[in-house]
């Protein structure tokens, strides 16, 4: 089948190299001329584990394109994916649709022939219908079935999801698109991925439903955690307790700093604006967001206060500033505001990611940037362990120590047990665990 990708972001990308490796033809289009011009030159704009090879095999191999020109990639396909990016949008926390709806704009001026126009980006319930309204409006002629295929991907392990994905949700309301969409499916159907589908709106709501099912999940053993430490219990093992009942399940059950990314935080928020708007509070999921906005900064003060409760003037030294590793994305990292916070403190921070820095540097002010963990711990008077890359889960511990000002680990990830950290005569502090532990 020929497919069409509208954004060539972290889900475009991936989508569409793993669909041109399930043979499918596919052209991915952007708007930035700079992504397509290094597409199309071999180099991956973003970091993702696998994504380098996979798409210059399949581009190699001609069943993957990539152009700017929008409207000649949507005249020839028989399927186009809207997968352009729905940040919040600023002020009050809604999604922003404008992006997908100039991109349903410019595919209705463009279509020709029966196509079906999927909706992967994360969008509010009802969407579907404004993206088929706005076509209709544009080209009352235009021969399409709009239909909701939400994207489950997660970040760092993309390809995998993509490829083996727990479910595949299509919500549709004309008939026709369902041959097309088990048609575009069929490798993984094949490969026994339960191919659901839904009614649109169905289907759009439970991507939402998804994503604030886990950020409680997570919010819920952030504040097991602070239990924890006020009564010498450990979190881990209350995790893993509760986790081993299968109608619960081990996995989000990790304490750390609060959720980040490009993801959780915007799709909580949109899902709370939603049910307000419906006269349909989401009680559950406005606390959760409130909590979590609250935990970020209060890691800062977490550092502040394993600091003697001063950093005014002391290196500060952060060890992963990606929301979570394997990526690069820095998207509402907690990082961010930690960093903040510690800054607002007086602190100097220095920092290492192993691919998050580039993008870190546009967004965050005021951080000195390092070659690697050693040297973020040079004259530092706290280490702090943000993300757990794999590059900061085996530390030479006396060589980290012997460079520091004062020998204090804050670890925010739970990474470390505090026999290791004091035997080799660091200070430990980390997340809901008792001291000793
Ligand atoms: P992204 O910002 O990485 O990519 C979006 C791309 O779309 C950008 O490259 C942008 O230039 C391009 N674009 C915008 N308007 C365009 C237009 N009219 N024509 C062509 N290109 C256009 O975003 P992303 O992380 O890939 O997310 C895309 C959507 O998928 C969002 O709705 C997001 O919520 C959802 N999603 C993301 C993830 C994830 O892990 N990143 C997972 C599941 C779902």
């Amino acid at each position: 089948m020929r497919l069409t990708m509208i954004g060539s972001g972290y889900v475009g990308l991936v989508s569409g190299a793993c669909f041109a490796d399930f043979g499918h033809e596919v052209t991915c289009v952007d708007l930035s001329e700079a992504k397509i011009a290094a597409l199309q030159d071999g180099q991956i704009p973003i970091f993702e584990p696998g994504l380098e090879t996979l798409v210059s095999e399949n581009a190699e191999a001609g069943r993957l394109r990539f152009t700017t020109d929008l409207a000649a990639a949507v005249a020839d396909a028989d399927v186009v994916f809207i997968a352009v990016g729905t940040p919040s949008r600023r002020g009050d926390g809604h999604a922003d649709l404008s992006y997908v709806y100039a991109a349903a704009a410019d595919i209705a001026r463009a279509v020709t022939g029966f196509t079906v126009i999927v909706t992967k980006s994360t969008v509010p319930v009802g969407t579907g219908d404004e993206v088929e309204r706005i076509m209709r409006d544009v080209n009352p002629d235009a021969d399409v079935v709009v239909v909701s295929n939400p994207e489950f991907l997660r970040e760092g392990a993309a390809i995998d999801d993509f490829k083996r994905p727990d479910r595949i949700v299509i919500g549709i309301e004309d008939e026709r698109a369902r041959e097309v969409m088990t048609e575009v499916y069929r490798p993984l159907y094949l490969n026994q991925a339960p191919l659901m589908f839904t009614g649109r709106r169905t289907a759009e709501l439970t991507k939402y439903a998804g994503n604030a099912f886990l950020a409680l999940k997570i919010t819920f053993i952030n504040e097991m955690a602070d239990l924890c430490e006020k009564t010498g219990a450990n979190v881990q093992d209350v995790a893993r307790g509760i986790g081993l009942d299968k109608r619960i399940g081990p996995k989000f059950l990790n304490a750390g700093p609060g959720y980040g990314g490009s993801c959780f935080p915007k799709d909580t928020l949109a899902l709370v604006k939603t049910g307000q708007d419906h006269d349909t509070p989401l009680r559950l999921v406005e606390t959760t967001v409130s909590i979590n906005d609250q935990r970020k900064r209060s890691m800062g003060r977490k550092v502040i206060a394993a600091c003697g409760g001063d950093v005014r003037g002391k290196a500060i030294g952060i060890l992963g500033l990606t929301f979570k590793p394997n990526t690069d994305d820095m998207r509402d990292a907690p990082s961010i505001a930690i960093i903040q916070t510690l800054r607002d403190a007086g602190a100097k921070v220095r920092a290492f990611d192993p691919e998050g820095m580039a993008m870190a540097r546009g967004m965050i002010d005021g951080v000195e940037y390092c070659q690697d963990a050693y040297e973020v711990a040079q004259g530092a008077a706290c280490v702090v362990l943000v993300t757990e890359w794999n590059a900061f889960r085996s530390l030479d511990l006396p060589r980290l120590k012997a460079s520091m000002a004062v020998p204090t680990f804050v670890d925010l990830r739970n990474v470390y047990r505090a026999r290791e950290m004091e035997a080799a005569g660091l200070t430990y502090v980390s997340i809901g665990r008792p001291a000793g532990v």
